[in-house]
């Protein structure tokens, strides 16, 4: 399907990043496709030993300088091979959370010596009894078939290769839809953003970091090496705005603007970058939500807890619906605003209040 173009978005580039596969501990594939947008913008860039690729842009302050760390994962959530049977049928472990709901008959991709296209298989229901149909089928249920038989398949597959969904990206109505918008679609803000950014104050390290989905395994190392004063996590968060659910469990609404966060599982952001936050969307009018949530974890929390004297720490996030399923969907708006608001926060760093508390 043609992409759909509008005055602001790089749909081109969203398409590429959501198409393009990165399991946790696998993420080469992505990490080069950013390191081609923004290797023109930034002073320097360095991937460690771990896989995070951190770009520093340089700010013009003279004294009292600080650090400030933006982070988006690139990872996506995925499998990894575990054993092949002798029908050539492949069984798997999870990299990240999933629904095992979702996964039946879908699609994937395993990066063996060369991709291979493979389908998950479940149980027909014809074949289930009454008591299966109720039950929500669990991960050791699934095997992937790819209608290959095991010798042909061992001479492209191993135990240890990763595999990825595969979906196409799609615009529908005023929104985009595609796999592992959780998380390119914040990868693609700040890269869009790095290629925007103006005259900055303080050094900004936009780092991508890896094995979010695996329990934020990348961003501690990235922030023992940055050792950052103030730090931006960027991800995406739910958009509960659905038949069923009251208002007060929408925790955001699709099209109402950037989401700033105030707390999820892991983190309550720093009330300093709240107020400077939602201070700049109502200064410049940036439309934008407030995200309050009990579960989930993010690289904010490795920034807020992982120096020695703690960092400032706050988030940006697109709000979307169908987190961890096959296809994820945002707004362009919400796109849109959370460009605006991280450009602002990064370019008007040095008036914030950043005070003690
Ligand atoms: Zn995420």
């Amino acid at each position: 399907m043609p992409l759909k173009k509008t005055k602001k978005l790089n749909f081109k580039l969203l398409k590429e990043l959501s198409e393009a596969t990165g399991a946790p501990g696998f993420e080469g594939n992505i990490r080069a496709i950013v390191k081609r947008e923004i290797a023109d913008y930034v002073d320097s860039i360095e991937v460690d030993n771990m896989g995070n690729l951190i770009a520093l842009k340089k700010g013009t302050l003279k004294k009292g300088k600080k650090k400030l760390m933006a982070a988006a994962h690139m990872d996506e959530i995925g499998f990894m091979v575990q054993h092949i049977d002798d029908n050539g049928f492949i069984r798997f472990c999870p990299l990240g959370g999933f629904d095992p709901k979702t996964l039946s008959s879908q699609r994937v991709t395993i990066h063996g010596k060369k991709d291979v296209i493979g389908v998950v298989g479940g149980k027909a229901a014809h074949l289930m009894s009454d008591a299966e149909k109720k039950q929500n089928p669990q991960l050791k249920d699934y095997y992937i078939d790819t209608g290959l038989d095991k010798k042909e398949l061992e001479k492209l597959v191993s135990v240890g290769d990763s595999i990825t969904r595969k979906r196409e990206f799609l615009q529908l109505g005023n929104c985009v839809n595609g796999k592992s918008l959780d998380n390119r679609m914040l990868v693609f803000v700040l890269i869009e953003t790095i290629k925007k950014l103006k005259k900055i104050p303080h050094d900004f390290y936009a780092v991508f970091t890896v094995q979010e989905e695996v329990g934020i395994r990348g961003a501690k190392v990235a922030v023992h090496e940055i050792q950052p004063d103030i730090g931006i996590c960027l991800d995406v968060t739910i958009a509960n705005d659905v038949p069923g659910a009251a208002p007060h469990e929408y925790i955001n609404k699709l099209g109402a603007g950037t989401s700033i966060d105030m707390m999820n599982g892991t983190v309550i952001a720093d009330r300093r970058m709240v107020k400077y936050l939602a201070d700049l969307a109502d200064k410049k009018k940036v439309p934008y939500q407030h995200d309050v949530m009990a579960a989930g974890g993010t690289d904010g929390w490795a920034m807020q807890m992982m120096t020695s004297k703690g960092c400032i720490t706050g988030g940006i996030s697109v709000p979307l619906r169908n987190m961890h399923q096959e296809v994820e969907m945002c707004h362009e708006t919400d796109i849109n605003a959370t460009l605006d608001l991280l450009q602002l926060a990064v370019e008007n760093l040095d008036k914030g209040d950043w005070k003690n508390v």
